[in-house]
């Protein structure tokens, strides 16, 4: 099993993950998001798409057993493993932007959005390309009446974790989240390791 790898609260990382590899994200200390990107790393204007995937899934909340697709219909992911059930595959990654709609009181940051261009830049991607993000342990609970959102605290507790299975060589984009909301009001780190294929 390889080591775990450490991202630092409110920062962002990116790395290759090659087909048949296992991509284990983890919730150290609970209650923390994190955002995840899959780009084809042979080609990346191919990327994970939320619509593609909600479409063909038929539902909105992802665990064990569905698959991520891309805007070209391949699937790019499998979720193999998941020990929290509730994750978010509908709001993009926060941004500046996000900090003055939701935070004017606070100091803005860069967010998920800022740190995901950083990351990805090395692999020629650039900032118009993100897309919506898998929002691993991400608790965005829905009014089935009005279709309304909520932010509320994830329900990952500590140790958490889940495993994705890449079907493709991909490149991966993966942050600590930065917003108060999603994070129950404290920003922790993010774990993940990468398991050789089996
Ligand atoms: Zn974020």
């Amino acid at each position: 099993m390889s080591a775990v790898q450490v991202i630092p609260e409110r920062s962002g990382t990116a790395f290759r993950l090659a087909a048949g590899e296992r991509l284990v994200v983890i919730d150290p200390r609970g209650e923390q998001v994190a955002d995840l990107l899959a780009f084809n790393a042979d080609d990346t204007d191919e990327v994970i798409s939320s619509g593609r995937t909600l479409d063909y899934a038929e539902k909105i909340w992802l665990t064990t057993g569905d698959l991520l697709y891309s805007n070209r219909s391949n699937v790019l992911l499998e979720i193999e493993e998941d020990t929290v059930g509730r994750h978010d595959f509908l709001l993009t990654p926060c941004s500046y932007d996000t900090f003055h709609h939701f935070y004017p009181g606070l100091e803005p940051h860069r967010g998920c959005f800022g740190n995901l261009v950083a990351a990805l830049a090395p692999y020629g991607i650039v900032a118009d390309r993100i897309p919506v993000a898998f929002n691993c342990f991400m608790n965005v609970p829905i009014d089935a009446e009005t279709g309304r959102l909520r932010v509320l605290p994830p329900i990952s507790r500590a140790g958490d974790h889940i495993a994705f299975r890449a079907r493709r060589d991909l490149i991966v984009g993966l942050t600590a989240c930065s917003a108060p909301d999603s994070n129950g009001g404290s920003f922790k780190p993010i774990h993940y390791r990468i398991e050789p294929a089996a």
